[in-house]
């Protein structure tokens, strides 16, 4: 990752560093926090290679020599990782990177440390930590990466510059999905319905979320059927599937995310379209149908929405009020 990169996905993280570079004063500790995906990691590795850079240009590392190579592959003596080993960091990981430091830097004056998941320290572990931290090396430069940094001890936190990475946009957090070999169009949805990465992940491996997509699609579909059809479809297929109330307000997500491509299609807008596989089927009923009748449909899910999290009205009622108004 370069400047320019954190820049963009983190401007306010990416600002506070690099004034720090320029001015000479980086901390003796950070905490990075943020959601999984936001650049924490990727931030710290840059960091670590501006500092132990042969040849910096400016505030940016050169990315080519020994130094910024050896820490692109963590074989540099003096930037250490420590990560949760077996689902915690133990207090003999901290002790031994105690012991590391507690020597001269094997190449310079500087030494710097990352810890990754900093939350999943053991007591004892945080109690080494924060003792380290409380008498920091000269040179010395510590940075902590947590997702939940709320489970940090206040000890910890209160000695450390916390920098807060923002949760993705939609577009990236879809682009980090589908690294995670979820497919596109379910990477699409789910980025759209939470900005936490884990929850859409959790979300888009989700059998049922794939179908309850499917069964939007249908949905939609059926709305152009009798209406005696409409109804037998709402009550053999859709209610089975959204059983729960956060399952149905998830379904009318899907539902207005829908109308909402049938929008963009209709404004020539392809890139907003979040249906991307369906766009034979979506170009069809986007010029079938008028946009005051889309726009009337999002307000009327919209409405139904507003009802589902607000009052007792029974699911299905609410459903086949909404259907025969979508129908209309
Ligand atoms: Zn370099």
């Amino acid at each position: 990752m370069r400047w320019e990169q954190l820049a963009k996905r983190q401007p306010v993280v990416a600002k506070m560093l690099q004034s720090g570079l320029e001015k000479g004063r980086i901390s003796h500790a950070y905490l990075f926090e943020g959601q999984r995906g936001t650049g924490k990691k990727a931030a710290s590795l840059l960091l670590a290679k501006r500092l132990f850079c042969l040849s910096p240009i400016g505030v940016s590392p050169c990315l080519e020599c020994r130094n910024c190579r050896r820490i692109d592959s963590g074989n540099h003596p003096d930037v250490r990782v420590i990560s949760p080993d077996g689902g915690s960091i133990k207090k003999e990981q901290i002790e031994w990177l105690q012991q590391e430091f507690s020597k001269t830097a094997v190449e310079s004056d500087k030494k710097m440390y990352i810890v990754e998941h900093a939350d999943q320290m053991t007591t004892s572990a945080a109690n080494s930590l924060l003792k380290f931290l409380e008498e920091p090396h000269p040179g010395t430069v510590a940075v902590l990466l947590t997702e939940q940094y709320h489970r940090l001890l206040g000890t910890i936190v209160s000695r450390c510059q916390v920098l807060s990475f923002r949760p993705l946009p939609p577009a990236e957090l879809a682009q980090g999905l589908v690294e995670e070999h979820v497919p596109l169009p379910l990477a699409l949805l789910a980025a759209h319905l939470t900005n936490s990465f884990e929850e859409a992940l959790a979300l888009a491996k989700d059998s049922w979320f794939a179908e309850a997509r499917t069964l939007v699609l249908q949905w939609y579909e059926m709305l152009g059927k009798p209406e005696l059809q409409l109804l037998f479809f709402i009550h053999d297929r859709l209610f089975p599937h959204f059983l729960e109330s956060h399952q149905l307000d998830l379904g009318l997500d899907l539902l207005l995310y829908l109308y909402r491509d049938l929008l963009h299609i209709q404004a020539g807008q392809m890139d907003g379209v979040l249906y991307r596989d369906q766009l034979d089927r979506l170009q069809r009923w986007a010029l079938a149908c008028p946009q005051r009748r889309i726009l009337a449909g999002m307000e009327a899910i919209l409405q139904a929405k507003t009802r589902l999290n607000t009052t007792n009205m029974s699911t299905a009622l609410l459903v086949e009020q909404l259907v025969l108004q979508l129908k209309r």
